[in-house]
């Protein structure tokens, strides 16, 4: 069955970077940046990416190089000068800690009203681990799953890395998720996230699993999803861990009782499938039944580029997955460093869609996340004289809004949502209930967050 050789996972950070083999490359600037931009951002990086993805030879351009290693450039002047400073005057842990948390307060952490929006609550409780958006999908975070084997320095989910305990979501009650669900039957889609929930071993995943392997859960959940960039970060969950087939056991466990599973794989880059451990991994796990989904948010310095993605899709359609989304990056972290203007995103998007069969053209989007729900870009036209963004929510926090085109003033500078304003109109058709439903979820969070 396993006829690869084990792999020894090695993951380094900030304390131990330096100790790479090919950190002998860097000058001591580039050094040191890392550590500066390091102490705000999380930083991790397993022996994987750094061995099989990144090419050394040219690493400063390299896109993985980019995904993983922290950048100069990721913080603004004024907060990269804070840091440096901080750490050249031989600051204590404590000291460097108050620093970076007061930038990364600067920074968006909880974008989309995560925190305040979609955390449900049953019999009085808030449900930590858990957030409801989308009336048929509840995304869950298995506190075991809250880190990756990588980290991505563009990540939204920072905050949940850096040892905030108070931004931390996680539950370990999948007894509340289940009976939560229970009360849910609108729910059909059952999605673990994190972090990375791969990084599990499989006896702790399949507790959290197991009223859905015993069919003792009674909910009418029919999808369950795993988002996860262990294929692009460690493969070898799937081939030569020791649990890999166990792992794979869950899954095929799980279609054999008839749900749909869905594994939402995270892809950035070409590079990414290019591994005999990936091809591996990935054809392990379609055997089970499985399907895998990709999706990935368009990024600068990463994969700014058509030619990329369409590249990209096929290649991941000749390895029988199924494009699902492209998102555009959002506006949390060092949104500044990656972000790409919304009309140039949708031209990468266009243009590599136009280049692959129907068989791709399965992906949606360029999609932004934001508080209403999954806008997508849908293009930039001009009506009646004027230029215009159309728009549509591929979904909503209202699902009533979801497929209705809408306009928004034409920007060329405008990089996420909140940068638009409405076109022809004083509001957006949402606007209305969209304001009404935020201050009752506000009320009534804070009802629960401080009685
Ligand atoms: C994207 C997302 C989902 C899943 O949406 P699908 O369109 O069904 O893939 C669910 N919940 C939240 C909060 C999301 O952002
Ligand atoms: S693997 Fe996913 S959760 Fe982990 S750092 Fe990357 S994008 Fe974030």
């Amino acid at each position: 069955m396993n006829n690869l050789l084990p792999h020894k996972y090695k993951a380094y950070s900030l304390h131990n970077f330096r100790s790479i083999e090919y950190m002998n490359r860097l000058s001591e600037q580039e050094l040191f940046d890392i550590e500066v931009v390091g102490n705000v951002f999380p930083f991790k990086v397993s022996n994987y990416v750094l061995d099989e993805l990144i090419n050394w030879d040219n690493y400063q351009d390299d896109p993985i190089f980019r995904l993983t290693f922290p950048h100069r450039d990721m913080l603004v002047e004024e907060h990269y000068n804070l840091m440096a400073e901080t750490l050249k005057n031989g600051a204590g842990k404590l000291e460097v800690r108050t620093v970076a948390n007061q930038i990364r307060t600067e920074l968006n952490p909880h974008p989309a009203g995560q925190m305040k929006l979609n955390v449900p609550v049953f019999n009085g409780q808030r449900l930590t681990g858990v957030q409801h958006k989308y009336r048929e999908t509840v995304l869950f975070f298995p506190s075991s799953g809250q880190t990756c084997h990588s980290y991505c320095t563009f990540c939204f989910r920072w905050p949940q890395f850096t040892g905030i305990d108070e931004l931390k979501f996680a539950m370990k009650e999948t007894d509340l998720l289940v009976k939560y669900l229970q009360q849910h039957h609108e729910v059909t889609d059952l999605l673990f996230t994190g972090g990375d929930p791969m990084i599990m071993k499989a006896r702790v995943f399949r507790k959290y699993l197991e009223p859905f392997l015993d069919g003792t859960h009674n909910t009418n959940i029919q999808t369950i999803r795993i988002g996860s960039k262990s294929l692009a970060y460690w493969p070898y969950k799937f081939t030569t861990d020791a649990d890999a087939d166990e792992m794979l056991g869950i899954f095929r466990e799980l279609v054999d009782k008839g749900f749909n599973v869905s594994f939402m794989a995270h892809f950035s880059h070409p590079v990414e499938l290019s591994t005999e451990a990936v091809q591996k991994a990935v054809e392990r796990i379609l055997a089970t039944g499985t399907q895998i989904r990709t999706q990935s948010p368009v990024l600068r310095h990463i994969n700014d580029n058509a030619n990329l993605w369409s590249k990209m899709w096929r290649q991941q359609v000749n390895m029988n997955m199924i494009p699902y989304y492209m998102f555009v990056e959002r506006d949390t972290g060092a949104q500044h460093y990656f972000e790409i203007p919304l009309e140039e995103t949708w031209e990468i998007f266009r243009q590599a869609y136009r280049k692959v069969s129907g068989i791709c053209r399965t992906v949606r989007g360029p999609s932004m996340s934001c508080t209403p729900g999954k806008v997508e870009v849908l293009g930039v036209q001009k009506i009646a004289g004027q230029k215009v963004f159309v728009l549509r929510f591929i979904q909503g926090r209202n699902p009533n809004w979801v497929g209705r085109p809408f306009f928004a003033k034409y920007d060329p500078e405008a990089t996420w949502f909140n940068d638009l304003e409405p076109a022809f109109e004083k509001h957006f058709f949402f606007q209305h209930e969209m304001d009404k439903e935020t201050e009752e979820a506000i009320e009534s969070n804070n009802k629960y967050l401080f009685n």
